[in-house]
């Protein structure tokens, strides 16, 4: 798979709405699947995303990639074991909607459950912004979309 052939994939587009499919942990550790996990994480910062997920460039994984405090993380299967009822709203936009902002609720606080690209399972909190990332690119390994859920949508 090469990165020069990659494009986001833009709403409307069937390949944004289906259920991705999950990863077996034999494939992560693949020199393939690490290359990809590389490329992905370069692509999403190329294209100036804090978060992408696999489906955006056609891809029907459930793989996502996350900028986490300036660092890239790639996680795949990754799960919500547990979501705050406590909402925060926020602006959102995605690579896949382009010039399109809206107000969305989500949970303040996720716990999270993934398999890291060493494939070890990995569980963990987040909050706030980032919390919103995984939301926002979990809703898409499901084919939801921003758009879907938001208040108010305003186009630019
Ligand atoms: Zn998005």
């Amino acid at each position: 798979m090469y990165h020069d052939s990659w494009t986001i994939i833009t709403h409307p587009d069937d390949r944004l709405r289906g259920k991705a499919e999950d990863v077996l942990v034999q494939e992560i550790t693949t020199p393939e699947f690490q290359a990809f996990a590389d490329t992905f994480g370069a692509f999403m910062i190329e294209s100036d995303g804090v978060g992408l997920a696999a489906p955006q460039i056609g891809l029907k994984k459930r793989i996502i990639a996350v900028l986490e405090k300036d660092k890239i993380n790639v996680y795949a299967n990754p799960e919500i074991l547990k979501a705050s009822q406590a909402l925060q709203e926020s602006e959102e936009g995605c690579l896949s909607v382009p010039k399109t902002w809206g107000l969305v609720d989500r949970p303040k606080r996720l716990r999270i459950r993934a398999i890291n690209r060493h494939g070890r399972s990995v569980e963990f909190d987040v909050s706030g912004f980032t919390a919103t990332v995984f939301d926002h690119e979990i809703d898409h390994l499901n084919g939801v979309l921003f758009i879907d859920k938001a208040k108010k949508i305003k186009k630019k």
